[in-house]
């Protein structure tokens, strides 16, 4: 039986692994199957190529091999690094992070406030960015890590990484990013950003899902989260992960040789397919800033119709998207980073994600451009008053709401 063709919108979810990173990978799934940490051969050997896998993507991020700690994801690497910023700072019990982060640092924020630490969740303006006066005045002398992202994983706006960087080394407080979605669309630079911690998962690079890395700058004072044996030069405890460490390292080198062709190619489809979604399906518009953001990922709104309604039928014509809406309570709430930005509980359910990447072609904007009108178009037939008789960009809503439509209709 063929299988049907896939067209994949949604490459911040996860991205494909492409043929070279399996294949060099699969020694370490077949013959290779020793322990790294044995005193034989047969199993020591493999040692060194997860350090040649570290060499690689230590030169992804432009930082020194030892400063990579390996993890198994990007959850994991942002957990990590904020623990081990209160471990080591015993008397600081304050963490400041933002509304609009990934749940790994909302729900472990949250985790947090249950054990007895404070947290701050800062706000973020309608366009999704961030008020560093707010920020820099948030910092009090029992801060002990300031946890950003750099890339908005739903609506792709950047945060402007190397000025909060300089805000908290001049206040004197530990500063965490979570870059999980910036490789292969931006270039990383540790050194030029002045992070002390950075979190990457490799699933969002084309590496496999499972491994994930954080970068410590050195004397930076680390505390392991996953307590075990001595790997990772003690910094993280488990048995290596050594066939998905190899493929992190050649992935890390695909997405170094490709970075400049992603910024040019994808910005380009990614573009011509937001403008003509724009001007072409009535009652949309784009959520958070144009710039600065990811050159891969378009958020729209699609007024009076439900996300979740246009990815089912989107999935029956085979367009993989997504909307940041969650699951909780048997109900689908609306995404906690687009009603952070001020969007309405009903305009954040209309709102749909499109990540493009590596693999995507003109080809497949055209496909989505075909068939996503119509389905629009049926939705809303079959709710007709949801969209009736309101001019573009004009709806019921908060003061808030609409400053958040009109930036985003910009
Ligand atoms: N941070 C961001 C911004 C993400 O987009 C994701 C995954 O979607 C994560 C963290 C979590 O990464 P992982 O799936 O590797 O745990």
């Amino acid at each position: 039986m063929g299988q049907k063709t896939i067209y994949y919108f949604d490459n911040n979810a996860t991205t494909r692994v492409p043929p070279e990173v399996l294949e060099a990978m699969l020694p370490y799934l077949t013959d290779e199957w020793g322990n790294p940490s044995s005193a034989y051969g047969f199993g020591n050997r493999l040692a060194k190529h997860i350090e040649h896998a570290r060499q690689k993507v230590a030169a992804l991020i432009n930082a020194e091999p030892r400063e990579i700690v390996f993890t198994s994801c990007g959850t994991e690497s942002n957990n990590t690094a904020i623990q081990s910023c209160l471990l080591t700072h015993p008397g600081k019990r304050h963490v400041i992070t933002t509304a609009v982060e990934h749940s790994a640092n909302i729900k472990f924020g949250q985790f947090l406030q249950k054990q007895g630490y404070e947290v701050t969740f800062l706000p973020v303006e309608p366009d999704g960015s961030l008020d560093l006066h707010l920020l820099e005045t948030s910092i009090r002398p029992d801060t002990a890590v300031v946890s950003v992202m750099w890339a908005n994983n739903e609506t792709g706006v950047l945060f402007p990484i190397e000025e909060i960087a300089a805000i908290c080394l001049s206040k004197g407080v530990l500063f965490h990013t979570d870059a999980v979605q910036v490789p292969g669309k931006l270039k990383i630079d540790v050194k030029s950003l002045g992070v002390d911690l950075l979190s990457l998962s490799g699933h969002k690079l084309h590496a496999p899902k499972g491994i994930g890395l954080l970068y410590v700058k050195r004397r930076t004072k680390f505390q392991p989260y996953v307590i075990g044996g001595h790997q990772e030069r003690g910094k993280r405890g488990g048995t290596e992960n050594v066939a998905s460490i190899v493929g992190f390292g050649r992935a890390a080198d695909l997405v170094m040789a490709r970075i400049d062709e992603e910024n040019s190619r994808v910005r380009r489809m990614r573009d011509r397919l937001e403008n003509s979604i724009l001007a072409g399906i009535p009652h949309t518009i784009r959520t958070g800033a144009r710039d600065p953001r990811l050159p891969n990922t378009s958020n729209i709104a699609f007024d009076g119709v439900e996300a979740e309604a246009i990815l089912v039928l989107l999935d029956h014509v085979g367009v993989c998207a997504s909307s940041g809406s969650a699951c909780t309570t048997g109900a689908l709430d609306p995404s906690h980073v687009l009603t952070a930005m001020g969007l309405s509980p009903s305009r954040a359910r209309g709102c749909v994600r499109f990540s493009l990447g590596f693999y995507n072609s003109d080809a497949d904007v055209d496909y989505l451009l075909e068939h996503l009108p119509p389905i629009i178009q049926r939705l809303r037939a079959m709710a007709p008053t949801a969209t009736a008789d309101r001019p573009r960009h004009k709806h019921p809503s908060t003061p808030k709401h609409d400053e958040a439509a009109r930036v985003a209709a910009d």
